[in-house]
């Protein structure tokens, strides 16, 4: 694929992301690795209004090729680049279950065959709150990332990543819809142990 055919898919899955509701406004970042440069989506832009030409051109150091400015959680995309050769798209964005996971300071088991196949075969984890855009940040997701193709952030978001993006947007999906699975069980469930609690005391007189 050609840069500029890469530019465009960045800017597709941008739109897949608001369309998903897995992020809304400006909120998230996508890269690409493209050879020795990353392509990654500018600050400040709504996926909804972002054109190829916005996209930002970086070497690994993190100088800009280009004159535009990029997402300030740059340095995030290049933490993970370095650590995870076999990765080639990263998609940083604000998902509701996902966070709320990250917030309660939960791993996401794997429940689902899908996370198998997309988030690899181990737990999710949760990378601590530090300051949006730090060195901090970035050290913690890519640290917390491991071999896995998911991080949560702490009163943030998620990331993900993949061999490309399309595989990156559909380890998205995956999180996002088992984090709400796995929220409503846990919920359901402990709201079942309770009432079967209830009966063996109302009914049976059991302690
Ligand atoms: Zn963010």
């Amino acid at each position: 694929m050609d840069k500029e055919r890469l530019k465009e898919e960045i800017v597709k899955t941008g739109i897949k992301l608001i369309k998903n509701d897995l992020t809304y406004l400006s909120f998230g970042n996508i890269s690409a690795r493209f050879n020795d440069i990353i392509l990654i989506t500018p600050t400040g832009i709504d996926f909804e209004n972002l054109k190829p030409e916005d996209i930002v051109e970086m070497d690994f150091k993190g100088n800009v090729l280009n004159d535009k400015r990029p997402s300030i959680e740059y340095r995030m995309h290049l933490e993970i680049y370095k650590l995870r050769p076999d990765v080639n798209a990263i998609i940083h964005f604000h998902p509701i279950y996902a966070t709320v996971l990250a917030n309660c300071n939960m791993e996401l088991e794997p429940i689902l065959e899908e996370h198998k196949i997309f988030l690899g075969n181990r737990n999710i984890k949760v990378a601590r709150y530090e300051k949006p855009g730090s060195l901090e940040l970035a050290k913690v997701a890519a640290y917390n990332l491991g071999e896995a193709n998911a991080v949560l952030l702490e009163r943030h978001g998620a990331v993900c990543v993949g061999k490309n993006l399309d595989f990156a947007f559909k380890a998205c999906m995956v999180l996002e819809r088992e984090a709400k699975i796995f929220i409503i069980t846990k919920l359901l469930k402990n709201e079942y142990v309770d009432l079967i609690r209830e009966y063996r005391e109302r009914i049976y007189g059991l302690k």
